[in-house]
């Protein structure tokens, strides 16, 4: 039986469970999953009960990264993300991996779209495009760059990648309407337009610039079709939310508690009919 958990604060909103349960449950796989409320101050005791009950588990933010000085052992990717979204529990000790931004590449690659010599414009600084723009570079993507709000986190996080193709800048209009004149794929990394976020784009002119062929990414999925894609939609261009990423994210963290390479896609096909 295969014991696993996701820990964060809020959770209740998580739908880690339902997409581990079909995952596990169309490979015929023993198991359970438990959804437990964890701040960053419950943190060390649920170590202790996670290091004798169960397999492994999921952390949402900011665990993520508050996690990391309790671990025995991080892979190289978590190490360079700074950020562990899955935890394996080993013989009593703690092994951090990050799956969240290989989700993302599986999931738009699974739209048929590869990053390989793309240009990328992400909205948002946060600790999801971290470890995107890191895992992008890997993927030789041509440029990335890095639109916030505050702009000096914009540059922060591009600099911690340490590649001259990415670029952080201010998210004003103007900005947006020059870079999105040249990206083959957009991503929204804030939760503008997110449900029971009181924020939307004040105006979202700047779709109508993207070149043919683009495609509009929201890691938001719900709702599952942000004003954001529906106008993208609307006018053209592919468009993916955030369920994919969150799906292909655990079935990768999936393949590090049982040990073994999963058929990635059939699991997906079999998923998406089951959540
Ligand atoms: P985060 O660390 O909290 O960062 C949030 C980002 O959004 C910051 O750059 C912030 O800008 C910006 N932002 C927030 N409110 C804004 C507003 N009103 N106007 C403009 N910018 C605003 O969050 P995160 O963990 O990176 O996650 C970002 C998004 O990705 C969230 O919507 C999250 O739900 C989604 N996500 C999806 C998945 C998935 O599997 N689909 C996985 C992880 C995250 P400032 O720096 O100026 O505050």
């Amino acid at each position: 039986m295969l014991r696993l958990a996701v820990i964060g604060c809020p959770i209740a909103h998580s739908r880690s469970p339902q997409i581990h349960r079909a995952i596990l449950e169309s490979l015929n796989v023993e198991y359970q999953y438990e959804k437990s409320n964890v701040t960053e101050e419950d943190l060390p005791q649920f170590l202790e009960y996670a290091k004798s009950n169960l397999d492994g588990f999921n952390l949402t933010m900011p665990l993520k990264t508050d996690i990391l000085p309790y671990l025995d052992g991080i892979s190289e990717k978590a190490k360079f993300f700074e950020s562990v979204n899955t935890v394996k529990v080993d013989k009593g000790k703690l092994y951090g991996f990050n799956t969240d931004a290989g989700g993302y590449i599986r999931a738009l690659m699974n739209k048929g779209v590869n990053p390989e010599n793309k240009r990328i414009v992400i909205i948002g600084a946060g600790g999801v495009v971290r470890t995107l723009a890191k895992e992008l570079v890997s993927h030789n993507v041509k440029e990335t760059v890095i639109l916030n709000r505050t702009s000096k986190k914009a540059v922060d996080v591009a600099a911690s990648v340490g590649s001259n193709e990415v670029k952080g800048m201010e998210l004003t209009d103007e900005n947006i309407i020059d870079c999105c004149r040249f990206a083959d794929i957009l991503i929204n990394a804030t939760p503008l337009g997110m449900e029971g976020c009181d924020c939307r784009f004040e105006s979202l002119a700047f779709i109508n610039e993207l070149p043919k062929g683009a495609i509009v990414s929201d890691l938001i999925y719900a709702p599952p079709k942000t004003e954001l894609l529906k106008t993208a939609e609307k006018a053209g261009y592919k468009v993916m939310n955030g369920f994919d990423m969150l799906i292909f994210q655990a079935i990768l963290a999936d393949e590090i508690y049982l040990d073994k390479k999963l058929d990635m896609k059939k699991i997906y096909t079999d998923v998406i009919k089951r959540v």
